[in-house]
């Protein structure tokens, strides 16, 4: 266990505890089934539960309203040009038409700004699994523009949304819709009015967010940091440093890194809600899955983090998780602390309780468990 790192033992129902387990357990009438999950399934951060942002929220009205999306054309004129070009791009890269260092720099900077989504706007910005100091939350929104994936503010706020109501009208990208829905359509088509509200509703009680001065910072200030480090830095290294043709370092080194990097973070949305294991709860639809969890440096792993929000791991120990690794590397040096993780007790109960029974052939045994009264 790092050093900065804390079992989260409060607000959470996944041990056995007699109070815990009193603790509101929901059925939800899910059309054709029905779930049960606990309440922390859905808690982002202890900041934003502190305020109840489902006062006054009808969901059941949203859910029975006529809606039907409409394109938003130049977000879907975006989308098609980048793919097109992006195929392109490709087929640059497999003919070896573009310099092999070129293709060498663009897999590099998709695999460094990676962080700036896992570590950064996904871990500590949305879910406050871990707290960053200035320097390491400078570095990760910075790595976070180089993705080009709008600005952390707006991010975090839908992911807060995305995990509050997931696999309903209010959740931005919800599964329930498809496959294409969830990958990318959600980008192109007007959003579902339940979705709008709730994005209104948590911009009042996210203030976490409006408190942070960097991500005051890179919101202010996102068209040209995006301009810079997404666009202008990108095309000008492979050009100015290895002579590589202009056209080709736009083609390869912008549009398609942009493009593939957008690809795996919507892979999380779509493939890891939809085909893999649920060891922790079998009656949601995220799921573990090794190939986005490859991908995106340990984010697939969507079946454990949708029972465990919180946990700056978004998975257990053992799993392959680069990202992990960079915040555990990070506390080494004290710029990242509070690390929050579940312990292998509630881990271990949640699975007995509500999994679809695939954890634990491949565990070691827990020599902690006796003395947490789990057998
Ligand atoms: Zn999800
Ligand atoms: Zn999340």
């Amino acid at each position: 266990m790092a050093p900065a790192q804390k079992n989260v033992d409060a607000d959470v129902c996944d041990t056995d505890l007699p109070s815990q387990i009193k603790m509101r357990l929901i059925a939800i009438d899910n059309k054709s089934q029905n779930r049960e999950h606990c309440d922390n399934n859905n808690s982002v951060d202890n900041i934003s539960e502190k305020v109840n942002v489902d006062t006054g929220f009808d969901l059941e009205k949203y859910e029975s309203m006529e809606f039907k999306s409409k394109f938003r054309w130049p977000d879907l004129t975006v989308q098609v040009l980048l793919h097109l070009v992006s195929i392109y791009g490709l087929y640059l890269i497999v003919t070896f038409k573009v310099k092999f260092l070129t293709t060498i720099f663009a897999f590099l900077t998709i695999y460094t700004s990676g962080f700036g989504i896992t570590a950064g706007v996904h871990r500590l910005w949305s879910h406050r699994a871990y707290q960053a100091r200035t320097p390491l939350r400078v570095l990760l929104a910075l790595l976070f523009t180089i993705t080009g994936q709008r600005d952390i503010y707006t991010w975090a706020l839908d992911h807060r949304v995305h995990h509050k109501y997931t696999e309903t009208a209010a959740d931005p990208h919800d599964i329930r819709r498809g496959f294409w829905f969830a990958h990318v359509g959600w980008l192109v088509l007007t959003p579902h009015p339940a979705v709008e509200d709730r994005r209104a509703a948590f911009r009042l009680t996210s203030r976490d967010l409006d408190s942070d001065p960097v991500v005051a910072w890179q919101k202010k200030y996102f068209i040209p940091l995006f301009a810079l480090l997404n666009v202008i830095l990108p095309v000008w290294i492979p050009w100015y440093c290895w002579d590589e043709l202009l056209v080709n370092s736009f083609v390869v080194s912008f549009v398609t890194r942009f493009t593939i990097t957008l690809n795996i973070a919507f892979c999380v949305n779509s493939f890891a809600h939809l085909w893999g294991n649920k060891p922790y709860d079998r009656f949601i639809k995220s799921t573990e899955n090794v190939m986005v969890s490859l991908a995106a440096l340990g984010e697939g792993w969507h079946n454990y983090h949708h029972v465990f929000p919180w946990d700056y791991r978004t998975s257990e120990l053992g799993r392959i998780n680069i990202s992990t690794g960079f915040i555990d590397a990070f506390a080494k040096i004290g710029w990242a602390y509070n690390l929050k993780t579940a312990t292998n007790a509630m881990i271990i109960s949640r699975a007995k309780r509500s999994g679809d029974g695939t954890l634990g052939d491949k565990e070691e045994p827990d020599p902690t468990l006796k003395n947490e009264g789990i057998e």
